[in-house]
């Protein structure tokens, strides 16, 4: 039976340590701030963005939620980041994406100065990351390897296989698995025969976009899966192919008309030696290192 490495214990974990952290900073006198910005009205993003800011409040760290509305500029978003910049009591800028398309979100991510760089995207942090120096790494990346070492899963000489290569996810993940001495191989849609490679991994780690794509013939037995993906299923078509007869998802999926799957197959995970489940695996690492990294960041430019 595999071993189900739980996501929401081991950010509630790291979330204590970082409510201890700031308690210590508050006797320096300083408390760090998150600034978010939430522009417009997506759905999903409003739900991502009040939780940081709630999970915020509920460490005792600092926050400023700005909400732009749609119609915002690039010049104004960049005059917003260049204010958030300058602000002394904002040590993260959060800037939500995706951002609506006439604003160029590459000149805005890049105009994040890299001390604040919370979210581990500027390339100064990516080039810092991949040299091996003190950097803001990504959040999702960065749970993924506490995931690993907290739940005490061996890394050093481990064959790690990372299917996908996002700036986000992918990449960063590869790196932080390498610098942990894993050897590391990164795939994406060109790979050739992608099973034969995945079937080699001792941790596979999943990042793609596509529900439950890895399957069970993709896995070598006892591995470590981490499913990084999140793809909402609405049509009962979608739901029976992954979770027919799975009484607990069809209570939800009838209560809510929707349930969520990673990029591994539920199937998979039966092959596996330990694995994330989707919900309660991965995501909830990414708010948890969030803070952590505001936290970091507060220190970092305070030279403490
Ligand atoms: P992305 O930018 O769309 O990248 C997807 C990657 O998957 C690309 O590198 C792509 O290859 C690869 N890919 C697509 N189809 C493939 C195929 N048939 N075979 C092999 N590789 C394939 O996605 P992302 O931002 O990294 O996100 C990946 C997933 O993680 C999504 O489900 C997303 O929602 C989820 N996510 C979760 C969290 C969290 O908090 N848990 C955070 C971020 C993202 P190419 O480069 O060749 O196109």
């Amino acid at each position: 039976m595999a071993r189900i490495l739980d996501g929401v214990a081991i950010a509630t974990a790291i979330k204590q340590e970082v409510a201890r952290e700031v308690q210590a900073l508050a006797a320096q006198g300083v408390r760090p701030g998150l600034a978010a910005v939430l522009v417009g009205s997506v759905a999903a993003s409003e739900i991502y963005v009040r939780s940081k800011v709630q999970t915020c409040t509920e460490l005792g760290i600092y926050s400023d939620l700005i909400t732009p509305p749609a119609s915002v500029t690039t010049e104004e978003m960049l005059d917003l980041v260049a204010r958030l910049n300058a602000r002394d009591e904002i040590d993260g800028i959060l800037i939500q994406l995706p951002l609506p398309p006439q604003v160029d979100t590459k000149a805005l991510l890049d105009a994040v100065s890299p001390a604040k760089d919370v979210d581990g995207f500027h390339p100064v942090n990516a080039g810092r990351l991949q040299a091996g120096r003190p950097a803001l790494a990504p959040c999702t990346p960065a749970g993924v390897i506490e995931i690993l070492k907290r739940s005490d899963i061996p890394i050093a000489g481990q064959h790690a296989v990372i299917v996908g290569r996002s700036d986000i996810v992918g990449k960063p993940a590869a790196m932080l698995l390498l610098h942990q001495n894993a050897t590391v191989t990164i795939c994406h849609s060109k790979t050739r025969d992608l099973g034969a490679i995945t079937r080699q991994a001792d941790i596979l780690v999943a990042a793609i976009g596509r529900p439950g794509f890895i399957t069970p013939e993709m896995v070598k037995p006892g591995a470590t899966l981490i499913d990084v993906g999140i793809n909402r299923l609405t049509t009962r078509e979608e739901f029976d192919r992954f979770f027919a007869g799975d009484a607990k998802r069809e209570a939800a999926f009838a209560k809510r008309g929707s349930t969520i799957v990673g990029d591994i197959h539920p199937k998979a995970f039966e092959v596996a030696g330990a694995y994330t489940p989707v919900p309660g695996g991965v995501g909830p690492l990414t708010i948890a290192m969030l803070m952590a990294n505001t936290v970091r960041a507060a220190k970092m430019r305070r030279g403490i």
